[in-house]
């Protein structure tokens, strides 16, 4: 047996989804079974401590899986001497139509090859993060690698260990039926659960 194997046994047991991952969802419902059953009338894993104010409040756009995934990104960080911050959330296909069009028909530079609902930013499971060093936002740094594997460690996947784009900022709370799916597909199932108002996560 290896670890994923162990996580997953422990997952089974609790009555979680079970993918290996041992993230606040996990961490929340063992906490719940052997500490306290909820706190402020919260699951746990919901109950995480509010980080800093500017990633509060790209934090609040994401939906409510992805927010304490975020919370402990920025923990985690935090415990390891990491500053990050949350720096952006998640976008209405009318702004990521406005992103589209810099350096097409808007002026600027391109800054993103994605049109409304084509982006993991338009359905309140991606996030990008900062690594600051007090007030000092800092756009390159090695540390951006090692906040990556927190947050794989969390079950996020990070757009670090993308081959067409590396995009060592962002990482995104992947849904459980999107697991083998090319990002194109997981992409058309976004945008139809969303025409649908069915839920992304379930
Ligand atoms: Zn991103």
């Amino acid at each position: 047996m290896d670890i994923t194997d162990m996580i997953r046994a422990v997952q089974g047991a609790l009555g979680i989804e079970t993918d290996g991952r041992a993230g606040p969802q996990t961490w929340g419902a063992i906490y719940a079974a052997l500490v306290k059953p909820t706190i402020n009338r919260k699951p746990p894993e919901q109950a995480l401590s509010a980080v800093d104010p500017r990633s509060e409040t790209a934090i609040a756009t994401l939906l409510p899986e992805a927010r304490p995934m975020a919370r402990a990104l920025v923990q985690k960080a935090a415990a390891s001497g990491i500053q990050i911050k949350v720096i952006s959330g998640t976008r209405s296909f009318e702004e990521q139509d406005a992103l589209f069009a810099k350096g097409r028909t808007a002026p600027g530079p391109k800054v993103t090859n994605a049109r409304g609902g084509f982006s993991n930013h338009n359905f309140g499971i991606a996030f990008d993060i900062g690594v600051f060093s007090g007030n000092r936002y800092l756009p390159e740094s090695p540390k951006y690698k090692a906040v990556g594997v927190l947050g794989m460690e969390l079950g996020l996947e990070w757009g670090g260990n993308w081959t067409t784009i590396v995009d060592q900022p962002h990482f995104q709370l992947r849904p459980a039926w999107a697991q083998d799916l090319p990002e194109r597909e997981m992409l058309a199932s976004l945008r139809e659960r969303l025409a649908n108002g069915q839920p992304v996560f379930a």
